[in-house]
């Protein structure tokens, strides 16, 4: 009775639900037997995350997230997602699986249900007690990952579940993950990109991804990430792509939500800074990409096409594998080609090295997501950055970093990186206080430009402004900020403001420490998650 009424709900809300609904139970009947199916709680290119109730033995109603992967997603792939969340998961806010429904290439994985806030809407209100848990807790969930030799490659904050009330967390999503040289995750080892097995100088501290097991050769072919294969161009040319298109095409980009900011313009690119990465087979600026764009779009429509006969399935559908009810992948199933383009990460969170895609990525990158994330926490801003291709992401963390620094970072990992504009890197505490609206410091040229980078967003999304004052009082004393926070003599007046910055006005300079950091450019010398729960920020809490 509850529940319809609950179900009821929903369909007011979002009628194009029920045909949803409808349409998983009948590809994946056993669901009916076990699930209540109420609400749709996740949208991507490559799966739907649904809410359902199931009525336990105990009597006890209980919640779950039913998480229906593309049909088109590769079986390794899926199988390595599902082996990284019942070896690693269900631990330390790595999320966990309970269960795993198939039905010919239908998958659904049934998880616990975390309800979560949205990122947009806690980030201005958030303490700053609340953030150091956050990133704590963050911090927390990789180092388990990471421990299993688990690189996630998409972390970010619709990846990591935050339930404000609670003081609960979850990483999901290893939908893009891939395995370190040593990784306990043995469907890692095979999904592998070749780029990785291209590896060099071993890095000590941070684990590598790479392969040592024997990849057959026509699986290596099908290996599921491949980005190296792919033109290094490829994702901006499909990102650009403006409309619904971005949605249905087979190399789409995944958008879950807060995402869809991606697609501004940066206004970087319209500055006259360029960037360049050399040592490529094709060498392009930021500019003229735009030109090239428009005939690239043309020659993708034939590459998409030709994937798509080629990706159909080279089974007979009536052909009943091997695997099927048992936890193998069978020889059927890895012989069945790829039907979908490999899934990148976003832009905005990817580290340098990805960037410039370096061929020996480790568990670091997933370190600099975090740093990113960080970043949006002690700044107020989300997303930091939103660039539409890596290009632009770099030069947008030159405007942080520093281009020279930026630039030589990339050297120790052997990219060359030509910039046209010498852009000196940012104080890191000056510039969150000030984006967060309470520092006093005069903003330089380069603080400028990322505030006007921000102001595009805010324009956009209005939820993403700066601090807004709640109480009279408040407003009052924000506006008199900087005279009060800089040469206050009222004693009352600055508790008073204590109390309403929510810490934010006693942010300590390790925090900025550990930002700095997270986003070290330089791989090698990155901080890792274990040594970061460590670091003197997180003194306090409990590991
Ligand atoms: P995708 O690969 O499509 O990004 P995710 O695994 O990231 O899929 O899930 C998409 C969204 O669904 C998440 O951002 C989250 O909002 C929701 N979600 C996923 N798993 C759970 C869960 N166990 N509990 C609650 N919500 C979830
Ligand atoms: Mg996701
Ligand atoms: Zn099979």
């Amino acid at each position: 009775m509850f529940l319809s009424c609950l179900l009821m709900e929903e369909l007011k809300r979002n009628p194009g639900l029920k045909e949803d609904i409808e349409k998983l139970y009948e590809a994946v009947p056993q669901l009916s037997k076990v699930f209540q199916i109420t609400d749709k709680i996740g949208e991507g290119t490559f799966s739907s995350v649904y809410l359902a109730t199931a009525q336990l033995i105990s009597g006890n109603e209980e919640k779950f997230a039913l998480k229906h992967l593309i049909p088109t997603s590769h079986p390794l792939r899926i199988a390595a997602e599902l082996q990284c969340l019942t070896v690693a998961g269900g631990q330390d806010n790595v999320m966990g699986v309970k269960h795993c429904f198939r039905k010919n290439d239908h998958v659904v994985i049934i998880m616990p249900y975390l309800e979560h806030d949205d990122f947009l809407d806690i980030l201005n209100s958030l303490s700053f007690e609340e953030v150091r848990e956050y990133m704590f807790n963050l911090l927390k969930a990789l180092k388990r990952i990471h421990s299993f030799g688990i690189v996630h490659r998409d972390v970010k904050p619709s990846n990591f579940l935050f339930n404000r009330q609670l003081k609960k967390y979850a990483l999901v999503d290893f939908g893009l993950a891939q395995g370190t040289s040593d990784t306990k995750i043995e469907l890692l080892k095979v999904v592998q990109s070749e780029s990785q097995q291209r590896s060099c100088s071993q890095n000590k501290r941070h684990r590598m991804t790479g392969n040592r097991a024997t990849v057959p050769p026509e699986l290596a072919q099908q290996s599921v990430a491949k980005p190296a294969v792919r033109p290094w161009w490829s994702l901006s040319q499909i990102q650009i792509k403006p409309g619904k298109e971005e949605f249905s095409g087979l190399s789409a980009q995944r958008f879950v939500f807060g995402e869809r900011n991606f697609n501004i313009k940066s206004p970087h690119s319209q500055q006259n800074v360029t960037v360049r990465l050399t040592k490529q087979t094709k060498v392009m600026d930021v500019e003229s990409k735009k030109l090239l764009t428009k005939k690239k779009i043309v020659s993708s429509k034939t590459l998409n096409n030709g994937t798509a006969r080629r990706g159909t399935t080279t089974v007979p559908s009536n052909l009943t594998c091997e695997c099927y009810a048992t936890d193998r992948v069978c020889s059927i199933c890895l012989s069945r080609r790829q039907q979908v383009a490999p899934r990148a990460g976003t832009p905005g969170f990817r580290a340098p090295e990805v960037l410039t895609k370096c061929p020996n990525q480790t568990t670091a990158i997933d370190m600099w997501s975090a740093g990113i994330i960080f970043l949006s926490l002690l700044s107020g801003r989300y997303p930091f950055f939103k660039a539409s291709d890596d290009l632009s992401a770099l030069a947008q963390i030159m405007t942080i970093r520093g281009s020279k620094e930026t630039i030589q970072a990339a050297k120790r990992f052997g990219k060359s990186i030509l910039c046209s504009k010498e852009i000196p890197g940012q104080d890191l505490k000056t510039l969150c206080e000030r984006l967060r609206g309470i520092s006093c410091a005069e903003p330089t040229a380069n603080e400028l430009e990322q505030d006007s980078m921000h102001l595009t967003v805010s324009e956009e999304n209005k939820k993403e402004d700066m601090l807004i004052p709640q109480t009279h009082e408040e407003q009052s004393l924000l506006q008199n900020c900087s005279l009060e926070h800089c040469h206050s003599d009222s004693k009352t007046e600055i508790s008073m403001f204590t109390v309403n910055m929510k810490g934010w006005d006693r942010v300590p300079d390790e925090a900025y420490n550990l930002l700095d950091k997270l986003l070290d450019l330089n791989p090698v010398t990155r901080i890792t998650a274990e040594e970061s729960l460590l670091h003197p920020v997180f003194e306090t809490m409990q590991l």
